[in-house]
């Protein structure tokens, strides 16, 4: 086990492209670190610059305080799992698994009983005398994990390696990596786009945008404090709802007005008139009788419904806003009806302006106005 520690990495590629800005973070021990971000956000690069596959243009990456930037990828006890397998054709699974021991020059009754682990540890025991062509997606990506635990390095890389698998053996994959991680225990660096598979493997999530970091956190973290507006709309499903709204003074009270709903901001000094975005998640927003009173309620009309067994997706008209809720799943609810929605203000996220406005914090619950209504 190692402490993966990036400090200040920047990488520029040949022709100007700045792919990678000033990222900095450090993966404790053991941990299960995700770089998640969308496509061209340069997690793959900062994951190949771990693996000395790129060079670093600026800043250092080190292993328990050894700088690894000038040293040979062979060189660096990292084992690293690809996206596309990188298995050889030829060769049987056993042989497969094998190679970086051989490779290595480890003597053959070693690479013999790693062998027989690292196989034992990814069910593959009984397919060791196949070769790739022979073997489902989900069995070729547990032989090339296999062949990254065998040996043993202080530091494993993971570049997207489900997104070649179908839906449920993407799950059961996901699900084997989580619990080979807590047997091993292995610093781990895993990349990937899909936020539900971030939230459900990591310790740490490392979100980025733009070649930078965006925040640094546990998934609850990431999920419930947000650190601006492009991680709050990249984290969840369905996204988080985004209303602007104008800030007004109500009892010496912080009022945020959206035109359809306000919400009380007692920690927020603004000027009168200043321009906010509220963020509200689906799953905060709730039908409610039409003669309910408390909370920040709206009166809206259903646009859609989406029945997805338990749950339902909604789309809701309320002035110029179109939100989704996700609420328990009820019958009869049409399209055109008029409903009445409310939403827990302890729940609505409050940011700066633009679409990487930066969080400062929550609304508050406002005994004082208690229905902040609505039309
Ligand atoms: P994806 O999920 O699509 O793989 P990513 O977040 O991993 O995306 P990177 O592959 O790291 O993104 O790329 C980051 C940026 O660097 C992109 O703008 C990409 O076009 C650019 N880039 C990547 N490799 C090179 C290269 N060899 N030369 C020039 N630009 C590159």
């Amino acid at each position: 086990m190692g402490t993966l520690s990036l400090q200040n990495v920047c990488k520029t590629f040949a022709g100007g492209v700045v792919a990678v800005k000033d990222v900095t973070f450090s993966v404790a021990p053991g941990a299960f670190c995700v770089l998640l971000g969308p496509s061209g956000c340069g997690k793959s690069t900062t994951l190949r610059m771990v693996a000395g596959l790129e060079g670093v243009s600026s800043g250092t990456i080190s292993i328990d305080g050894t700088v690894l930037n000038s040293l040979h990828p062979k060189d660096r006890d990292i084992a690293m799992v690809f996206q596309n397998y990188a298995l050889y054709p030829h060769l049987t699974v056993a042989e497969n698994i094998a190679f970086p021991l051989s490779m290595r020059g480890v003597p053959k009754e070693q690479v013999r009983a790693r062998v027989a682990r690292a196989a034992g540890a990814m069910q593959l025991t009984d397919l060791l005398a196949r070769r790739p062509a022979q073997l489902s997606g989900g069995q070729r990506q547990r032989v090339a994990v296999a062949r990254a635990i065998v040996r043993e390095p202080k530091v494993f890389l993971f570049d997207e390696p489900l997104s070649n698998l179908d839906a449920r053996m993407r799950m059961q994959t996901r699900n084997e990596l989580r619990a080979l991680h807590h047997r091993l225990r292995v610093t781990s660096l895993y990349v990937t786009h899909d936020q539900e598979e971030a939230l459900s493997l990591a310790d740490m999530i490392v979100v980025m945008a733009g070649g930078r970091v965006r925040q640094v956190g546990t998934p609850m973290e990431v999920f419930d404090s947000p650190a601006d507006r492009f991680v709050a709309g990249f984290v969840g499903t369905p996204a988080m709802n985004f209303v602007e709204a104008t800030a007004t003074f109500v009892d010496g009270v912080t009022v945020l007005d959206s035109g359809v709903f306000q919400a009380c901001a007692p920690h927020v000094s603004a000027r009168t008139g200043h321009r906010y975005t509220l963020g509200i998640r689906p799953s905060h927003i709730q039908l409610a009788p039409n003669d309910a009173v408390g909370g920040v309620s709206m009166h809206a009309v259903v646009g859609s419904v989406e029945y997805l067994g338990d749950v339902m997706d909604i789309s809701l008209t309320a002035g110029a806003h179109t939100l989704t809720a996700r609420t328990a799943a009820r019958p009869g609810l049409v399209p055109g009806e008029a409903v009445r929605a409310t939403i827990d203000p302890r729940h609505i996220h409050v940011f700066e302006p633009g679409p990487d406005g930066i969080s400062i914090g929550r609304a508050a619950a406002a005994p004082s106005i208690p229905v902040l209504t609505a039309t």
